[in-house]
């Protein structure tokens, strides 16, 4: 491994959840960052925290149209891109663009400067799995013209570009395959399993499970993948690389376990589940311990009740993030 000693960061997508988190870190571990976003689903306030800070600049900018940084940068973080199922089925010409166009901008701007590039993938690469749990060597099981095609396929392109910019053009690129991942900063109504769960619970609302709540998930609390990230960016391993917590769960235990830890007496309901939605899914994270010697910490008990701790404060907030 080398020494994780970056000094100039560009994080696309640095506004939103996980970007917010990555910029974060890269502050506190001293290098100066400059956060670029559209703001299509992230938000300037996940970083008005970071606003003052000399070492840190937040650009408002599209990666699918040219970018341009002035002076040396030594790693870009391309984390551009809806990530939550609402968000990208009701941006899904944004959602491929981001994965083909922004990719192809992210890593000209790592080969100008001659940086590191790390681009967020996602377990949404392996599909409707065939394999359980899945390793780095699983092709997935995608339907291309399904409606979640519009990012799992943009991202499977984005691997793709990465490898041929790492193999053609010698950039020195990573690729990362983030699991299902929650915590403080998600947006109460983005439609992912845990906001939507402890929002209803918070309201006392139904808590609306997909199918029979049988399918699985493996959730990792956002400290713990935020990282494995920067154990990547700070190595000089390729990828492609799983990071996310092994623990798997069952969507009825997740709504059930969160109903308990609100203390809610919120009904469950059954919805209709979506199409191609997956039946399983669980990253085996043995290549992330043995090459970055890195493993989630923050049990999963222990993640839902600080992060139901940030909703119950952030719902009693006025408009607009309660809608959001
Ligand atoms: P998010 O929606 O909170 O953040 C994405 C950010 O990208 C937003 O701030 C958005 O405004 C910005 N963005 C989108 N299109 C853009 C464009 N064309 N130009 C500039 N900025 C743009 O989502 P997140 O959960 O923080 O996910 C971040 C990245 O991590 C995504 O690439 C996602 O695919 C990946 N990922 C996340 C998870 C997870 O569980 N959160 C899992 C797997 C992969």
């Amino acid at each position: 491994m080398r020494t994780p000693v970056h000094r100039r960061a560009v994080v696309t997508g640095g506004a939103g959840f996980l970007g917010s988190y990555l910029c974060e870190r890269l502050l506190e571990r001293g290098a100066e960052v400059i956060c670029m976003d559209n703001f299509l689903t992230g938000s300037p306030d996940n970083v008005a925290h970071l606003m003052g800070r000399p070492a840190f600049r937040l650009v408002e900018c599209d990666l699918t149209e040219f970018v341009h940084v002035s002076g040396d940068v030594d790693l870009v973080l391309h984390f551009a891109s809806a990530a939550s199922p609402v968000d990208y089925l009701r941006h899904p010409i944004e959602t491929l663009k981001v994965g083909s166009l922004g990719t192809l901008h992210a890593l000209g701007l790592a080969k100008e400067k001659g940086a590191r590039f790390v681009l967020a993938s996602t377990s949404e690469v392996y599909g409707d799995p065939l394999e359980h749990p899945q390793r780095e060597e699983y092709w997935g099981n995608v339907n291309p013209v399904g409606p979640r095609s519009v990012y799992d396929e943009a991202k499977r392109f984005a691997e793709s570009l990465t490898t041929a910019y790492r193999n053609s053009r010698g950039v020195d690129t990573a690729i990362v395959r983030i699991f299902n991942t929650y915590g403080p900063r998600m947006r109460p109504h983005d439609g992912r399993a845990i906001p939507t769960f402890i929002r209803q619970a918070l309201a006392g609302e139904p808590i609306t499970v997909a199918g029979d709540g049988g399918q699985t998930r493996s959730v990792c609390y956002v400290t713990d993948t935020v990282e494995g990230i920067l154990a990547l960016a700070g190595s000089d391993f390729t990828g492609p690389v799983n990071i996310g917590n092994p623990a798997e769960l069952s969507m009825l235990e997740l709504a059930k376990t969160i109903r308990d830890l609100t203390g809610s007496s919120s009904p469950i309901k059954f919805v209709e589940r979506p199409a191609d939605d997956p039946a399983v899914r669980r990253p085996d994270t043995s290549l992330a311990a043995e090459r970055l010697g890195w493993r989630p910490t923050v049990d999963v008990i222990d993640g839902l009740r600080r992060t139901i701790g940030w909703f119950t404060e952030k719902l009693r907030e006025p408009e607009p993030l309660a809608r959001r």
